[in-house]
């Protein structure tokens, strides 16, 4: 059983989730999907790389396989040309076919909506897992990626030691939060790392939670130096 975490570490996250929620009013998943499959597979797309280049092989692929039934049938080398410009694309293959034959074995076709069951499927980690639920299937989820652990370590929300694991920090993080913002919570710190806490030279004279983050001069805290490092949308 996790300790309860310090009341006042509790608050100061509360208080930084809320200013970034106003900061990114517009914070959601970047991926573009229509059905829990899609996201699925999107999601399996997305690994080392952006989501804008997973945006731009999506629609003919899923014109192509609409879903698992057609994916699990699909001939390999299709599969890879149509989703080669998002890297690892025989790896990526390999996961897509696999899932989807393991989606028509065990499931009728259709995504589970459980962590456990998602997690048995080829390819499918506990980030993937929790980025379905959390927008395919409105089930809180916590989704620890390269962002959110640089963020969460920055803000000194969790220590040193948590945050070297995704699981441990998972849960450190979310003892911080009532489980319905969990969700909101992951996308908006993975859009503030996207944005402005990146991972070199963080916008720290330009950042909306600066008056309570402990790494607050990490990068340039010059508001005009820092300004120019925000982006304002995703890297491509
Ligand atoms: S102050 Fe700097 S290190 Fe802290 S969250 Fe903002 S950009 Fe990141």
């Amino acid at each position: 059983m996790a300790h309860r975490p310090p009341t006042s570490l509790v608050r100061r996250a509360r208080r930084m989730h809320r200013v970034l929620a106003e900061a990114y009013p517009e914070a959601g998943c970047e991926l573009d999907f229509a059905d829990p499959f899609q996201l699925l597979v999107a999601t399996v797309l997305s690994a080392q790389t952006t989501d804008r280049r997973v945006n731009a092989v999506t629609p003919a692929l899923f014109a192509a396989y609409p879903d698992a039934a057609a994916l699990a049938a699909a001939d390999r080398a299709v599969v890879e040309e149509l989703i080669r410009p998002t890297g690892f694309f025989r790896a990526k293959t390999t996961s897509l076919l696999g899932l989807s034959a393991a989606l028509v074995e065990r499931h009728d076709g259709r995504v589970p909506g459980r962590l456990t069951d998602l997690v048995q499927l080829p390819g499918v980690g506990r980030k993937t897992a929790n980025v379905v639920l959390g927008n395919a299937f409105d089930v809180p989820g916590i989704t620890v990626d390269t962002h959110f652990s640089r963020l969460v370590g920055r803000f000194g929300w969790v220590d040193d030691h948590t945050v070297a694991d995704p699981v441990r920090t998972e849960h450190a993080v979310g003892a911080l939060f009532e489980r319905r913002d969990w969700t909101m919570l992951s996308h908006r710190l993975i859009w503030h790392g996207r944005r402005c806490c990146h991972a070199r030279k963080p916008a720290c004279g330009a950042c909306p939670v600066a008056r309570w983050c402990p790494a607050f001069g990490a990068g340039p805290t010059d508001p005009e130096v820092a300004a120019a490092l925000v982006t304002t949308q995703g890297p491509a």
